[in-house]
């Protein structure tokens, strides 16, 4: 049943996240007419100003509309009172990282600084651990050979276990979000299979067709684009470097087609997640307010790119540090890849959720 109390905690932290005077909403509806993505019938995101201004969170979270949005600013740079409503629809997809966080802790754990060292501790302390387990934790002498300080096979195995085990849990706060959103935002007319509505939405998402309507910010689409399928590809090449290591052709040399891929990979990374930072510090198109949660996703991706660059290179160039260069690598794969559904990147879920679910009819 939904619950139409105000919620004045919700509203505070909203406030709080986004930077957003609430109150100051005067419901002209300029947001919604500027904003090319909303839908004619209950568009965005005039109405979810109102449930904002009122802290109604079980309008706000798990409502479909918060995730149609494609954050492009041009609703924030028209309102007439600096409501900023982009920012606000913002704050609430990172409210909904942490209130469908399963288990609930990591939604705290990556959606508070204060709780970011013990964040990075708790990598540090399983592959510590899983090197010592293997009994290889001693810097070796001679050429920098990763395979003689990390155990390969131990660390594949590790990391796909927990990833495997990170993703099913995380699967229940998913499944919660399509509850919530059949709960609070179900229309009754005929609705489509979940399969057809995928069909439907996969050249939006695969194309990133719908960044093409923004105005205001319009290189979100390279920018978003770059990475995604840089992101893609760098997954493909680990999968691949996985393989090597198992039937031992690992290291591979600069000419292996996989390698070569490995770079154009980190090129495409550091060019869309350099636009992407030069329009947050630089730019600011329609006055985008960068939170933690944008700069820890900015911030791991850039460092995961960066020190698999730099452990290329300190192999190659023999470097004394190397081996802790690639701890440190590893340390960064864990914070985009087990982390990924608690942290800003699981918007790439959440958003294919909400987009399969309104083309499939069921929004209201
Ligand atoms: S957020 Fe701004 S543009 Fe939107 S309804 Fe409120 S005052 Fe108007
Ligand atoms: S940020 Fe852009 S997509 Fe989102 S509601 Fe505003 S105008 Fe629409």
């Amino acid at each position: 049943m939904l619950d139409l109390r105000p919620d004045i905690e919700f509203k505070k932290e909203l406030e709080r996240i986004s930077g957003a005077p609430l109150n100051t909403c005067m419901q002209c509806g300029t947001c919604s007419v500027v904003c090319n993505l909303s839908p004619d019938v209950k568009p965005f995101p005039r109405k979810e100003m109102v449930y904002a201004g009122w802290g109604m969170s079980d309008k706000l979270i798990g409502n479909p509309d918060v995730w149609l949005c494609h954050q492009c600013g041009d609703c924030s740079t028209h309102c007439p009172r600096g409501v900023n409503p982009a920012d606000v629809l913002s704050a609430t997809r990172q409210l909904t990282y942490r209130k469908y966080a399963m288990p609930l802790f990591m939604g705290k754990l990556l959606g508070k600084p204060g709780l970011l060292p013990i964040a990075i501790l708790i990598p540090v302390l399983i592959i510590a651990g899983i090197i010592f387990a293997a009994g290889t934790l001693k810097i070796p002498e001679g050429p920098v050979n990763y395979s003689l300080f990390f155990p390969h096979a131990w660390l594949n195995a590790s990391f796909s276990v927990i990833t495997l085990l990170s993703y099913l849990l995380a699967c229940f706060g998913f499944g919660r979000f399509w509850k919530d959103m059949n709960i609070h935002h179900s229309g009754t007319g005929p609705k489509m299979g979940l399969f057809r509505s995928f069909w439907g939405v996969k050249n939006d998402i695969f194309a990133h067709s719908r960044f093409k309507k923004c105005e205001e910010n319009s290189s979100r689409k390279v920018s978003h684009f770059l990475v995604f399928y840089g992101f893609i590809l760098l997954l493909l090449v680990t999968i691949f470097a996985i393989y090597a290591a198992i039937t031992e052709k690992y290291p591979l040399a600069l000419t292996n087609p996989f390698k070569i891929m490995g770079n154009l990979s980190s090129l495409m990374l550091f060019t869309g997640l350099g636009i992407m930072i030069y329009n947050r510090i630089v730019a600011k198109p329609g006055s985008e307010r960068s939170t933690y949660t944008d700069w820890l996703l900015l911030g791991s991706m850039f460092l995961l790119t960066a020190s698999g660059v730099i452990v290329e290179m300190a192999r190659f160039l023999d470097w004394s540090l190397a081996y802790y260069l690639y701890f440190f690598h590893l340390v960064c794969v864990w914070f985009v890849i087990i982390y990924l559904p608690y942290t800003k990147f699981g918007h790439i879920i959440y958003r294919t959720i909400a987009m399969t679910y309104a083309f499939s009819g069921r929004r209201k």
